[in-house]
């Protein structure tokens, strides 16, 4: 009938009952040694294995509320690790403890990160995590920081946010950087919502999470200037004649566009359904072509500010010599994106930009770091 009745698998799952909902927990050690098993690639020199850690809710399915919290990993030093579960947690929303969510996770990692592991007769140092990987509100979950709606939101630098137009934003771009000891001795006091279970495995708690580039860039700074020059205000918007024509361009591109994208380039009137792997595309790669010439000259070169950064901070081969380089265009954008668009647009995820050459320093190129690895 099924495997399952021949290997007598077992039909029932112990889950506990903790925060609100019920958590399996599949461990960290089975995850690592079913990696190590299958990897093809393991190099002899490694002897030290890092994670990168992703959480992130998602539901089940659309007709019911029921999500699922997944903490998954995969290691860094395999070049095409999977993507594995380490537990699961599934509820009606998210999880009502941060402590009771990863207590189970906690406990584990640090009896590897002490301990190591044994494979083939190798021993191998495990690392704590280099990089949690989530978006902001799973950020500020999983930290006990405040929000990135808050006035003291920003994971990164310490300045109290202003509120302009009914949005926070953060218009200091040389305000004190966050460092883990601050962090960990709660220097700003206002940043803290409480102490996170994560401070247990002596990881960086500033430096070990990153800013996701596709939250941050696809689906924030790009698309935001994009809906400001649909349907912003006036003194932001590019004529509908403009659009139109740009939109066609795009349009004339969708046959010269390899099969290795996942979609295609469409209408700028469409925006609204464009997923985060489209404002990547023409970010780097059709905006340069189909804006030249047709938007104004000040609006293409602070666009290209962006694109050029991306393109840096994305590259294996630029990433690292041109870090400091690419940090200067993104500080740039930010200064010039308050002149041209006003000081409401530099909410988090455009003062964001000013931080993310400071991940790619510490991790690399920002794919290797991006949710979209972890998808
Ligand atoms: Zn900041």
């Amino acid at each position: 009938m099924d495997p399952r009745t021949l290997l007598s698998t077992d039909h029932e799952c112990q889950v506990k009952h903790i925060a609100g909902g019920c958590y399996y927990h599949f461990g960290v050690t089975d995850a690592l040694m079913t990696e190590l098993n299958s990897a093809c690639d393991l190099n002899e020199l490694i002897d030290t294995l890092t994670l990168h850690v992703n959480i992130d809710g998602l539901p089940l399915s659309r007709s019911s509320a029921v999500h699922l919290w997944p903490i998954l990993g995969r290691i860094k030093e395999l070049g095409n690790s999977n993507v594995f579960l380490i537990g699961l947690y599934s509820g009606t929303s998210k999880p009502s403890s941060v402590h009771e969510y990863l207590k189970e996770f906690v406990d584990e990692l640090k009896v590897v990160i002490q301990e190591g592991l044994h494979f083939n007769g190798k021993h191998y140092k495990i690392a704590a995590p280099e990089a949690f990987i989530c978006d902001a509100p799973e950020r500020a979950f999983l930290k006990c920081v405040m929000g990135h709606s808050g006035y003291n939101g920003c994971e990164c630098c310490i300045q109290t946010g202003v509120y302009v137009s009914g949005r926070m934003t953060y218009p200091d771009l040389t305000a004190e950087l966050r460092t883990d000891s601050q962090f960990e001795e709660m220097v700003d006091e206002d940043h803290h919502t409480g102490v996170s279970p994560l401070k247990d495995l002596g990881v960086g708690l500033v430096t070990s999470f990153v800013l996701d580039y596709m939250h941050l860039v696809c689906l924030g700074a790009v698309r935001k200037l994009l809906y400001l020059w649909i349907k912003g205000p006036m003194k932001c918007r590019v004529s509908a004649s403009v659009l139109s024509l740009v939109s066609q361009q795009m349009a004339s591109l969708r046959l010269n566009i390899p099969k290795t994208f996942s979609r295609k380039p469409r209408s700028l009137f469409e925006v609204a359904m464009w997923k985060a792997t489209e404002f990547r595309l023409f970010l780097l790669y059709t905006g340069p072509i189909v804006l030249r010439k047709n938007v104004p000259h000040n609006l293409y070169k602070h666009f290209m500010l962006l694109s050029v950064a991306r393109r840096i901070l994305l590259s294996p081969d630029l990433c690292l010599e041109f870090c400091e380089y690419a940090n200067q265009l993104l500080q740039v954008f930010v200064e010039n994106s308050a002149k041209i668009y006003g000081p409401e647009f530099i909410v988090y995820n455009v003062h964001g930009l000013i931080h993310l050459a400071q991940d790619a320093r510490k991790c690399g190129p920002l794919d290797q770091i991006s949710i979209r690895k972890l998808k």
